[in-house]
């Protein structure tokens, strides 16, 4: 029988990896909550229109990646492709709407029916921030500064550069959007199709495109600037003191405009270019819309995510393998008092193992195969005195100590 492969898009976290995986969920948790923000475990499945109503038709997820299916009730399901659209609607289903601000971190598995490589998967992770109720441009660089300090944390953020932009009030986008179908409509001929279609439906999506016939017309399209309003200019300058004042370097990059539909104000990402073509690791916005697609009032917020796998792989080191503690009974007599000291040590929070079968010599060869750092070694008049002998690997030096202290010498 053929072995059974992974679904294409999908992988398996073992050993190092997943200890890169955790490194990075682990911190950003931790990072976040110093800034407040409490973890929402939120269903990794939804009722379709939680995504489709507030993504955007044109956007490329709904268009193309969705994994939906209809269960066995008949109803439309979707596997969330993204953690956003999800808090917002756990935000509005749990009576939130009055209780603001709300600082949301997540974790978890997200799925996109994409074409996988390197940084691209269909079942990826991504943790994400989202800070809802606020309208102020501090809550932005705040949201971002919390970026910002998670990549510090793990050591990646010499590798990353914020990419800061605005995409202005409606009025704003209303002005810029005329100027942009003007523009793209003169270079039709030379747009992909699936920028011809959005040139009917989000014109401003077509910056955001991976096209290369796209990306040279693109680099000529005019900006947002000379069409934004004195308040959303002065919201964005708002947002580049505030940047300053917490100490996040950014440049401005005025295509940035994010792949979904519901996003105003700003608009950002960190980018890397250690990763190939897949150098976006964090990228987030004001989304002060999407509350109320939501079936909420209208709620303003801003929030990021993040790829963990992306993370992961600009880490430059890995946290290391855990180093236990072999404990090596010898002979079977032995055993019974090695399981006491065995479970004396687990007690005390000190990773301890032994082996099921073989003789001292196998189990200390296995004991160093698991890069063990201590061998407590037990033999039939080491029990007779009260005593086990305990092994340092890491230098070879070993003595005799009682029962009652070994978890102690070993913590
Ligand atoms: P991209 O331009 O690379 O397709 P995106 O705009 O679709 O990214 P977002 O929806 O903003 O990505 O998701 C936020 C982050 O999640 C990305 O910056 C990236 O780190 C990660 N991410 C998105 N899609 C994938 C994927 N298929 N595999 C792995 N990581 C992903
Ligand atoms: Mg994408």
């Amino acid at each position: 029988m053929s072995a059974l492969q992974p679904a294409r898009g999908t992988h398996d976290l073992i050993g190092e990896e997943q200890r890169r995986f955790h490194r990075v969920a682990d911190t950003a948790r931790r990072v976040a909550a110093t800034y407040g923000f409490d973890e929402w475990i939120t269903p990794i499945f939804e009722d379709t229109r939680v995504f489709s109503r507030t993504l955007g038709e044109t956007s490329d997820v709904v268009t193309k990646e969705m994994y939906s299916f209809d269960d066995r009730g008949g109803e439309s399901i979707t596997l969330r492709p993204e953690g956003t659209a999800g808090v917002c609607r756990a935000l509005v289903s749990n009576g939130l709407t009055q209780s603001l601000p709300q600082k949301v971190f997540y974790a978890g598995p997200m799925f996109r029916y994409e074409r996988p490589q390197k940084g691209r998967y269909r079942q990826f992770h991504q943790i994400g921030t989202e800070l809802i109720g606020p309208a102020e441009p501090l809550a932005d660089a705040e949201v971002i500064s919390c970026g910002w300090d998670i990549l510090k944390a793990l050591g990646v953020s010499d590798d990353t550069v914020l990419e800061l932009n605005t995409l202005g009030d409606k009025e704003s986008r209303d002005a810029y959007r005329t100027a942009l179908v003007g523009y793209f409509t003169d270079h039709k001929a030379a747009l992909s199709p699936d920028s011809l279609n959005r040139l009917e439906r989000n014109p401003m999506r077509i910056l955001d495109s991976k096209e290369d016939a796209d990306r040279r017309i693109v680099a000529g399209a005019p900006t947002i600037a000379p069409y934004l309003t004195d308040s959303a200019s002065a919201f964005y300058a708002k947002l580049q003191d505030h940047l300053t004042r917490f100490r996040v370097p950014f440049v401005e990059n005025p295509r940035i405009v994010r792949g979904l539909d519901y996003y105003g104000h700003t608009a950002f990402e960190f980018v890397t270019s250690k990763l190939g073509s897949q150098g976006t690791v964090m990228a987030g916005g004001r989304y002060d819309g999407l509350v109320a697609e939501m079936g909420g009032p209208m709620t303003p917020a801003v929030g990021w995510a993040a790829g963990i796998e992306r993370l992961s792989m600009l880490m430059e080191t890995a946290p290391p393998a855990p180093t236990p503690v072999a404990v090596i009974p010898i002979g079977d007599a032995a055993e019974a008092t090695a399981i006491d000291i065995l479970q004396a040590l687990r007690a005390n929070g000190i990773r301890a193992e032994m082996s099921y079968r073989g003789n001292l010599k196998r189990r200390m060869e296995r004991a160093n195969k698991a890069g063990a750092r201590a061998a407590v070694i037990l033999g039939d008049d080491d029990i007779a005195n009260g005593v086990a002998q305990i092994k340092d690997l890491t230098n070879g030096t070993q003595d005799a100590v009682p029962f009652a202290h070994i978890p102690s010498r070993l913590k």
